[in-house]
Parts: structure tokens; C-alpha cells; sequence
């Protein structure tokens, strides 16, 4: 397949600066943040980096403005967030195009992208209606026990670059309806569509009449995000990134009793079991493994396929691999733009230089693209590579569209080698075998945050509470109930009773 180049510097910029106009940002001009695109790897602008006083007052802003939001009817909150997902569908071309120049995505998952921030802010307005306690049995006769909940605080929320707008969204959405104000450290490497995400949620403020210091963000390194880590103004750090970010942050945060909310790597797999149906499983995993450059956690990354069909699958999808259009993410007919970085095709190299040492072997893929028309971007073929057994490599997470094919004969060593690794975020099975399918979905199944069937493990939907277990971290966002992160319950007993009764009986006085 031919690549189609990516547009220049110069005319990137040129499309930046026309969606950021539409949206109203202006950029804070400076010398010690650049703004750089992976389409060709070049410099766009140079912005300026928050200062640590600017850090000061944007916490000691949205600290403040939590005292009034924090008694702001929830319904109330919730019209600041509708008046935003308004605001996000008429500018979702416009924040598209920044999430393209900057993270590099496809255009049509840039759009889903924006699409899934609109519906988490749908989701967040009707929650704004639902922040539910409860009331619970008392033992004692002429008393009430209720549980309630109520606002939090300041949330920090630190973000990764490859879902530039959406994780943001996911957390701001729900915290500002559960009456939190929120301070954004988005990842160095985007900072464009973060500025454009901010000037959204302002505008949507000034028009819903809500104070403009609900929001503040803050751009810079983690050296910005850091402060954010040990600031006891912040209640809750919710962290999205690498495994590595969320060992140092978890720790920082629990040594001053603050509550963190870690969003961290994985090393998603899927089972393919003999009675699968191959016709949806070949598009399902393909998407799963090469969409976005494989640079999303939930990106599949180890296939675990049953040695009867070992090689008719692996057949499909190399020759399926072989027709991946690699290329300007702009361009409707590409389906793999470029990877973030240099330092992401050189761990990418890494990994797959060390796996054929061990033995592996390339089934498709891996050749580098454009390298001529933009040397200094990183577009490369996705590899499919075909291994004996799930070493140190195949059990690290690598950031980049590498997909380990390992075989098993039953379905108990299938799933020990699923569960095999240090990660624990989505998982999925192809069968038509229904018992199964529920074994995987079962306690002694998949150990992950997201179990799916006949479904690729990525692309997961808002309403689902979205996070996963051991080396991901742990934490829960978006969908379900997990906004109960963004807010602290409060057990209330209240006695209506005109005599004293102690719980257990007790007797006193
Ligand atoms: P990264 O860890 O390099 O950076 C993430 C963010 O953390 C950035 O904003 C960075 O500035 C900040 N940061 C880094 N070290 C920090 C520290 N010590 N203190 C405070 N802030 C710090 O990650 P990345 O390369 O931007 O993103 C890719 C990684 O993110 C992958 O591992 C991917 O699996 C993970 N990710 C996880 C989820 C999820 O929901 N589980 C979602 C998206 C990405």
C-alpha cells in the first residue's frame, strides 16, 4: 500500500489557528512550551508554561470558587455541563482538527473522540438529578440512618496524550455536576486542544452564569502536575497515564491522606476460541490492535489463540495487516496515522528487536512509512508477531500498534496466561461457546476492569464505569456509579425518638 502524505507545518498550523479561532482561544505566547504536531514532528507554536505561582492561584481559584459551587443546587451544576456538551457539538469539527494535529488520530476517531465528551456530558447532566443516598433499617425504635453524599473539593486532573479531550471530559463532567471545582494538568505533548477544551467550559460558565474558577488549567510538564500531587487544596489527584506517572504520583498523594483516582497502562488480551466466529473477530481485533496507532490503553495487545485455528486466523489477519493504510490521519482512506514521537517508534524498535531474539516471528507489518516525505514523524507499519511464550517484552506494556500471538490447547491455560500479566485493564473472548464465555466473564475468569465477549477491547462506551485492576491502578471513571469518587458520603443517624437508645443495646445513664 502507498502512504498518503501528511499536509506541512505550515498548513497544519494554518488549520490550528482556524479551530482555535472559531472556538476563541488565544494562545499564551511564550518560550518554554512547545506546541508540535506527529503528522510531520515539527513545532507548531511555542506557548508558555504555568509558573509556580500561576499554579498558587489557580488552585487557591478554584479552592475558593468550590465554597459557593459546592452549595449550587446539583440540578443547577448540571446546566453548565449541558450548556458544554452544546457548545462541544457545535465545535466538534473544530476540536477534531486539534486532536488530529496533535495526537494524530484518524479523522473519524477524532470525531468519536469529541463524541464521547458529548456524551458524557449528557450522561453528567442526568446524574445532576441522580446523586442518590440512601436510607437504611435502624435498630433503634424513632430513628432515622441515612447516607448521603456530598461535594468533595478541588479535583487535580492530570492527563495522557492520546486521549487528549475525551479523559478530561470524562472527569470534569462529573465533578463539576457533583459540586467540585476542577484544575486541569493535560499532558505537555497537546496542550492546543486542552487550551480549546478550556475556553469551552468558560464560555459555557459565562453563559450559564456559573463563576469561570469552577475550571482552571494549567499547562506545562509534570514538574505543573507535581504540584498538583502535594497540594493538600486538592482532594482528589485523578491521574491518567503510564504506569510509571502512577507509581510516583499514588504514593505522593497517599502521604498526605489525599484520595487519588489512578487511570494507568495496560496489556489487554484476547482469547480466541475454536467455535469463534472468525468473519466479526478478523475486524474486531485488527481495529482493537492497529486503530489509533495502538496507542490506546486499552489497545489489544496479546492474542491468545487456540492452536486448531492458529493458523487460518493468523492467515486473515496478516493479510488483513498487509492492507492497513498507513498514512495523513487528514486522509479519509488512512486507518493508522503516525505514533506520538521518535521516542515512541525507538520503544516500539526496542520491543520487537528483543522479541526475535527470543525467537519471534514477524507475520506482517513493521515497516517504516513516509520516512522521506517527514522525517521527523514516526508513521510505521502495525506488526503482528507471532511468539512461543509470554516473556518479560510480551508482559510490558510497549505504547505502539505491536500485537503478540501466542496459542494455547485449554481454556484453564488460556486464561492463566490472560491474567499472566502485571496490567489488568480490558480483556475479551471470541466464542460461540456460552459456558465459555461466562467462565471468562466469571470470578475465576478475566482479572480485568472491562471483560468483553465477541467484542475488541477497546472502545469502550460511556456508561459503563471505565478503569481497571493491579498495575492500571485501580480506579473507576465515567459511567455507573463511579462519580461517587467525586464526592465524600456522610452517614447521618437522627433520632425522633423522646427517649435516649445506644446502639447494641448499650446502657449508659
Ligand atoms: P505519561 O505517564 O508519560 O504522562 C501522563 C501525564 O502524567 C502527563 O500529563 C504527564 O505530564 C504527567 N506526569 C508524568 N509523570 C508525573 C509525575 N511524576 N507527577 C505528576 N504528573 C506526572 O503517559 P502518556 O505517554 O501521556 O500516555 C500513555 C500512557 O497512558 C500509557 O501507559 C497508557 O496506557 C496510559 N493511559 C491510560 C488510560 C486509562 O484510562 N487507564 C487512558 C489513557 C492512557
Amino acid at each position: 500500500m502507498t502512504s498518503t502524505a501528511p499536509p506541512t507545518t505550515d498548513e497544519l498550523r494554518a488549520r490550528a489557528v482556524t479551530s482555535l479561532h472559531s472556538i476563541g482561544v488565544t494562545l499564551p505566547e511564550g518560550d518554554d512550551l512547545p506546541a508540535r504536531t506527529p503528522l510531520t514532528g515539527e513545532h507548531l507554536f511555542v506557548l508558555a508554561a504555568a509558573t509556580d505561582a500561576d499554579a498558587d492561584a489557580a488552585i487557591a481559584a478554584a479552592r475558593a470558587a468550590f465554597l459557593t459551587w459546592r452549595t449550587t443546587p446539583a440540578p443547577r451544576r448540571g446546566e453548565l455541563v449541558r450548556r458544554l456538551g452544546e457548545l462541544l457539538r457545535e465545535h466538534k469539527s473544530d476540536l477534531a482538527d486539534l486532536v488530529t494535529i496533535e495526537a494524530g488520530k484518524i479523522r473519524s476517531e477524532a470525531l468519536g473522540e469529541v463524541q464521547e465528551m458529548i456524551d458524557i456530558c449528557d450522561f453528567a447532566v442526568g446524574l445532576s438529578r441522580q446523586l442518590y443516598g440512601r436510607t437504611i433499617a435502624s435498630e433503634r425504635p424513632g430513628h432515622r440512618l441515612a447516607e448521603t453524599w456530598h461535594p468533595l473539593g478541588v479535583v487535580g486532573v492530570i492527563s495522557a496524550f492520546n486521549f487528549p479531550a475525551a479523559v478530561w471530559s470524562w472527569n470534569t463532567a462529573v465533578a463539576l455536576v457533583c459540586g467540585d471545582t476542577v484544575v486541569w494538568k493535560p499532558s505537555e505533548l497537546t496542550p492546543l486542544t486542552s487550551l480549546a477544551c478550556d475556553r469551552l467550559l468558560a464560555r459555557a460558565a459565562e453563559e450559564a452564569g456559573a463563576p469561570s474558577e469552577v475550571h482552571r488549567l494549567l499547562l506545562g510538564d509534570r514538574a505543573v502536575g507535581e504540584r498538583l500531587v502535594d497540594d493538600p487544596r486538592i482532594a482528589l489527584v485523578s491521574a491518567t497515564g503510564s504506569t510509571r506517572m502512577g507509581r510516583a504520583v499514588g504514593p505522593r498523594v497517599a502521604a498526605r491522606f489525599g484520595r487519588s483516582l489512578l487511570e494507568l497502562g495496560g496489556n489487554n488480551a484476547a482469547i480466541v476460541a475454536p467455535s469463534a466466529d472468525l468473519d466479526l473477530a478478523v475486524p474486531a481485533i485488527v481495529f482493537a490492535a492497529a486503530g489509533t496507532a495502538g496507542q490506546r490503553c486499552t489497545t489489544l495487545r496479546r492474542l491468545i489463540v487456540h492452536r486448531d485455528i492458529a493458523d487460518t486466523l493468523i492467515e486473515r489477519l496478516a493479510a488483513a495487516y498487509a492492507k492497513l493504510p498507513v498514512g495523513d490521519p487528514f486522509d479519509d482512506t488512512t486507518l493508522v496515522g503516525p505514533l506520538i514521537s521518535a521516542a515512541a517508534l525507538d520503544a516500539m524498535h526496542e520491543a520487537v528487536t528483543r522479541v526475535q531474539a527470543e525467537g519471534g516471528e514477524i507475520l506482517a507489518g513493521g515497516n517504516r512509512r513516509l520516512a522521506g516525505a517527514a522525517p521527523a514523524a514516526a508513521y510505521i507499519e502495525p506488526v503482528l508477531v507471532r511468539v512461543a511464550e509470554q516473556s518479560d517484552v510480551v508482559r510490558e506494556e510497549t505504547f505502539a500498534p505491536i500485537l503478540y500471538v501466542l496459542t494455547y490447547d485449554t481454556l484453564d491455560e488460556a486464561i492463566a496466561l490472560h491474567n499472566g500479566v502485571p496490567q489488568g485493564l480490558s480483556s475479551s473472548i471470541f466464542t460461540r461457546d456460552q459456558r465459555e464465555a461466562e467462565i471468562f466473564l466469571s470470578a475465576e475468569g478475566s482479572d480485568c476492569g472491562i471483560a468483553n465477549v465477541n467484542i475488541g477491547t477497546s472502545g469502550a462506551e460511556i456508561g459503563g464505569a471505565f478503569g481497571g485492576e493491579k498495575d492500571t491502578g485501580g480506579g473507576r471513571e465515567s459511567g455507573s456509579d463511579a462519580w461517587k469518587a467525586y464526592m465524600r458520603s456522610a452517614t447521618n443517624t437522627v433520632s425522633y425518638a423522646t427517649e435516649l437508645s445506644l446502639a447494641q443495646g448499650v446502657s449508659f445513664l
